[in-house]
C-alpha cells in the first residue's frame, strides 16, 4: 500500500514493543525486534516502502548503523539498487569520509566509503533510512554526509518519528522527510 491508514498505522505500531529506562532511566526505548520476527507485519511494512519508492529516481539506498541496515538493506534488494551502510566511526575498513554530530555530552561521528556512491551519474540520488528518528542529530550528519561526498539525499526515511522531539525540523532544511509512524 503506498499510503497508510490509521488502522495500517496502528497495526504497525502494535508490533513495537515498548522497553521504559533502556538504555537509561527516563528513556522509552522503542523495539522493532518484534515487528521484525514478526512475518505479516515485516512483509507488510517493507510493502509499503517498495510501493512508496519504486517510482522514484533513487540510485542508492543508505542505511544508517545498525537498524537502518535492516530495512535499508531489504528495501535496496527490493528496488535492485546498491546499499550503502553509513557506519559509527572506526568501523569501515577502506578509506572513509566522516561527519561530526552533538550529543547530549560530547560529540560522535559517522562514516562512509569514500567511493561508497560511485555511478554513472554526476550526482546520484541516494534514499536514506533510519529506524527512529528523535533529536534528529544522528539523521542529519548521516544527510550532510551523503551530500559531503558528492551525492544528493533525495529522502530521509523513518519507521519511527518521535515528533515531539521536532527533529526533523533541522533535517527538512537538507533533505525531504518521510516518516510511516509518528509518536507525539
Ligand atoms: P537521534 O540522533 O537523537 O535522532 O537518535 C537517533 C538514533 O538513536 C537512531 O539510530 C535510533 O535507532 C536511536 N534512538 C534514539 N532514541 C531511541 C528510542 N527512544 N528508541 C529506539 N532507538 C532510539
Amino acid at each position: 500500500m503506498k499510503i497508510l491508514n490509521t488502522q495500517d498505522k496502528l497495526y504497525l505500531l502494535e508490533t513495537i514493543r515498548d522497553i521504559p529506562d533502556f538504555p537509561k532511566p527516563g528513556i522509552v526505548f522503542k523495539d522493532i525486534t518484534t515487528l521484525l520476527n514478526n512475518p505479516k507485519a515485516f512483509r507488510f511494512l517493507m510493502d509499503h516502502l517498495h510501493q512508496r519508492y519504486k517510482e522514484m529516481d533513487i540510485d542508492f539506498v543508505a542505511g544508517i548503523d545498525s537498524r537502518g541496515f535492516i530495512f535499508g538493506a531489504a528495501l535496496a534488494d527490493r528496488l535492485e539498487k546498491g546499499f550503502v551502510p553509513i557506519r559509527k566511526q572506526g568501523k569501515l575498513p577502506y578509506t572513509t569520509i566522516g561527519e561530526k554530530y552533538s550529543l547530549e555530552y560530547g560529540f560522535d561521528e559517522i562514516e562512509i566509503h569514500i567511493d561508497a556512491f560511485k555511478s554513472d551519474k554526476e550526482k546520484p540520488n541516494v534514499l536514506l533510512i533510519d529506524d527512529l528518528i528523535a533529536t534528529g542529530g544522528t539523521a542529519k550528519a548521516a544527510a550532510s554526509l551523503i551530500e559531503k561526498s558528492g551525492a544528493h539525499c533525495i529522502e530521509a526515511c523513518f519507521i519511527l518519528n518521535l515528533t515531539f522531539l521536532h527533529g526533523d525540523e533541522g533535517l527538512k532544511d537538507i533533505t525531504k522527510v518521510y516518516s510511516v509512524l509518528e509518536i507525539d
